[in-house]
């Protein structure tokens, strides 16, 4: 039987990210991938500064196109331009960004297990053995970074019920050059090209990835939807389509993030934010977090579930939970939407870009924030 301190199921960005950050503080590390890679994810590929800024290394070799520009409609009558100096978005294909973070993390020592899927998970002796499809490994620590569907955190007994998931389409359109040259010139995102979500059109190097995604409630005529919204860009000429869905956590686990040395991050603890959908940035971030908590513990099992339960609860929770208020109100109207956006359209894309763009935390105070205006409307 193999043996590790640490084994990271998933080399996504979050489990790639761990593993990286747990083998620079020298910590024996392996990671579990059921793929082989370069494997493709399903994803917009749309990675967002607050998360660029803060990588360990430059990812620029595998970013498609960045755009320090973003373009937001809704319908034909509402456009709001917001612009930085620094790329607000970094189109990447997951591909090869996720097999970079993973070759960083193999460069610092960590072993990676590609076509190995976890079967089962056993406490024995106070060590984890892993069952997996290339036979036993036994661990400390197991890091569930194995996405939205995680089979790890069902093992370890984490309950289904406590997360909402979203459906979301993603389809790489490759299209004449005419219709490349005027669509590869932004990045933009349609609110209501699905009722209650948006679409996105971002323009990779040789292709469009174009999607759907619902925040609030199931909606199942996704895929007319979808048509619809490639019809709405005028696209003249479709030359290929790949079509692809998935789903994205819109709202974190309430059954904690820890349990008997098994740690949850990424899509697989529901860390996406619930107003964009946007999860690579958190992915990583929480894939970093839980390195370090790990790394501070010194093998105190219950000194890293603490550190890593409290860490989490101070950073990414209460920006989750603001935003799972603001989704809530921003979806739950289309009239309430367009009201919204027609008197704060360019203010809320502001504030949005700010986010992205890791200059601004989501408000702490929403719910008093959001009465002072509407009484300012009432009133
Ligand atoms: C249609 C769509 C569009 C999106 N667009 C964007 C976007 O533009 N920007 C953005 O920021 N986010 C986007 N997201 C969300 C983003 O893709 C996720 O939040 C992100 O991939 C989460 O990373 P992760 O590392 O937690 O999990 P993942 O990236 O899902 O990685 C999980 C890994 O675990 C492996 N695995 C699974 N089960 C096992 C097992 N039993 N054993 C071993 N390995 C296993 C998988 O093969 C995979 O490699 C989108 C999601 C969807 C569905």
């Amino acid at each position: 039987m193999k043996n590790y301190q640490v084994a990271v199921v998933g080399s996504g960005p979050s489990g790639a990210s761990a593993a990286f950050h747990l083998a620079k503080a020298g910590i024996k590390t392996v990671i579990l991938e059921k793929e082989v890679l370069p494997r493709y994810k399903v994803c917009g590929g749309g990675f967002v500064y607050r998360g660029r800024k803060d990588m360990p290394f430059d990812v620029s070799e595998v970013v498609d196109i960045e755009f320090n520009r973003v373009d937001v409609y809704m319908g034909k009558d509402l456009h709001f331009i917001t612009e930085r100096e620094k790329p607000i978005v970094s189109l990447v294909m997951r591909d090869t960004f996720d097999e970079l973070i993973v070759s960083k993390a193999k460069e610092l020592g960590v072993e990676i297990i590609e076509n190995c899927k976890v079967k089962s998970l056993n406490k024995v002796d106070g060590m984890v053995e892993i069952e997996t499809s290339q036979g036993m490994v036994q661990t400390q620590f197991v890091i569930a970074a194995d996405g939205v569907y995680s089979q790890v955190a069902k093992m370890a007994g984490w309950k289904e019920d406590t997360r909402t998931l979203i459906p979301a389409l993603e389809y790489e359109v490759e299209v004449n050059q005419k219709d490349f040259d005027r669509l590869s010139k932004e990045i933009r995102f349609d609110i209501d090209a699905i009722p209650a979500g948006y679409g996105w059109c971002f323009p990779k190097k040789n292709h469009l990835s174009i999607g759907v995604g619902v925040i609030l409630n199931d909606n199942k005529k996704i895929k007319e939807y979808c048509a619809e919204y490639i019809k709405f860009l005028g696209i003249e000429e479709i030359l290929s389509i790949e079509k692809h869905g998935y789903q994205i956590p819109v709202t974190p686990r309430l059954d904690g993030f820890v349990k008997n040395n098994v740690f949850l991050i990424g899509d697989a603890a529901g860390f996406a934010d619930p107003l964009t959908a946007e999860g690579i940035s958190n992915a990583i971030l929480s894939g970093k977090l839980v390195a370090e908590a790990i790394a501070e513990a010194n093998g105190d099992e219950e000194k890293a579930a603490k550190t890593y339960s409290d860490i989490i609860e101070n950073t990414i929770m209460p920006e989750l939970l603001t935003s799972m208020k603001l989704a809530k109100l921003f979806y739950a109207s289309k009239i309430v939407r367009k009201f919204l956006l027609k008197k704060y359209g360019q203010r809320f894309s502001e504030a949005m870009t700010d986010i992205f763009m890791g200059e601004k935390n989501y408000p702490k105070d929403v719910n008093d924030k959001i009465k002072e205006k509407l009484k300012g409307l009432i009133f």
